[in-house]
């Protein structure tokens, strides 16, 4: 690249360090004609999809409410702080990798029930009972039997335990 001060076509590397969550390289080059020094960040260009909700607003992706959601899901569920936190940044890649300006709400649903339905089922039926604002009980139990057919035997107890503890 050109040298900011002089204007020079070539300059080179006299340094290259990865940024500490090896998003971001941070090179130092030097110029070949006037011999100053000056830094370059390379990050590759992903963007985070602004989000479309159902109401038709269109909301900054956020972390924190991600976050929290997750967390309220997961609530006095047997699933550790990291756990969470791969499955927000599994869930961020995925959005980017979507390569969207923007993107439907239900989408980030649906990425969330994914991530949920790996972390702990009773918490991914918790989540769908509220994200798909089921009205009739008939609704609720559709999703659970479809769970069932998918899980083994140990997780189809923790349903039914579900549906005792939260007394349909
Ligand atoms: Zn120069």
């Amino acid at each position: 690249m050109h040298c900011p001060y002089c204007n020079a076509a070539d300059t080179k590397v006299v340094d290259s360090r990865l940024g500490s969550e090896g998003e971001q390289v941070r090179r130092r080059r030097e110029c070949v004609s006037c011999g100053e020094r000056f830094t370059t960040f390379e990050t590759a260009e992903l963007v985070m999809p602004a989000i479309i909700k159902s109401n038709g607003n269109r909301e900054e992706f956020q972390v924190g409410k991600l976050l929290a959601g997750l967390a309220r899901a997961l609530q006095k569920r047997p699933v550790g702080a990291e756990e969470i936190d791969r499955a927000v940044m599994r869930i961020r890649r995925r959005l980017m990798a979507t390569a969207q300006r923007e993107v439907p709400s239900r989408l980030l649903g649906d990425l969330v029930m994914d991530e949920l339905k790996k972390l702990d089922q009773v918490a991914y039926v918790r989540f769908a009972s509220v994200y798909r604002k089921f009205n009739d009980v008939g609704a609720f139990l559709e999703t659970i039997e479809v769970l069932e057919q998918q899980l083994p035997p140990e997780g189809y107890q923790r349903q039914m335990q579900l549906l005792d503890d939260e007394a349909l």
